[in-house]
């Protein structure tokens, strides 16, 4: 990894600032050590929101990411429903070997699926579906192994299943 490089942090208007602490504590340990750094918020993609759906399609807020100078990946960050064709809803969103990707927070609290608030649970599963999408842009594909990050988190049951680390074998290819 180049001197001076950093991963960007866009988030989307409407993010709290703890679910962002979060990402740039966690995040260097995972990969190579590569900085954080925090962008200004983006207003929500104009006709992102499909209110037939009450959801907002993820397409429009891949497409507004941009790599800034210096950065390896830039990940979005969206406290919304997201969505994508042929799906009920995505945790997050991103290409194999791309610029980088998004994930969406507004599944991963407790209080969506009726239980009880829990902070700690929440900033966890964010964190783990923030080093699962940036794993992908990073060329990882999913994992069988089911406590892998690069797991396919399914139902949110998954995402609490599998830690927030790569195994062995994702760590071998990803050079870490
Ligand atoms: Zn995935
Ligand atoms: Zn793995």
């Amino acid at each position: 990894m180049r001197k001076g490089a950093y991963i960007a942090l866009q988030p989307f208007e409407g993010v709290q600032d703890g679910v962002l602490r979060t990402l740039e504590r966690g995040l260097p340990a995972r990969f190579f050590g590569v900085p954080v750094r925090g962008l200004k918020p983006l207003p929500i993609p104009e006709d992102s929101y499909n209110p037939s759906r009450r959801q907002y399609l993820s397409e429009p807020f891949l497409v507004s990411l941009k790599l800034p100078k210096g950065a390896v990946k830039v990940l979005g960050v969206v406290d919304e429903d997201l969505y994508t064709p042929g799906l009920n809803f995505i945790f997050g969103q991103a290409r194999i070997n791309g610029i980088g990707g998004v994930i969406a927070l507004a599944r991963l609290r407790p209080e969506f699926w009726g239980e009880a608030r829990n902070d700690s649970l929440f900033l966890s599963r964010a964190l783990k579906e923030a080093v699962h999408e940036l794993g992908h842009s990073f060329g990882l594909e999913h994992c069988p192994d089911p406590s892998c990050v690069m797991h396919f988190s399914n139902t949110i049951w998954d995402t609490d299943r599998k830690g927030t680390d790569f195994c062995g074998r994702c760590r071998n290819i990803l050079g870490t």
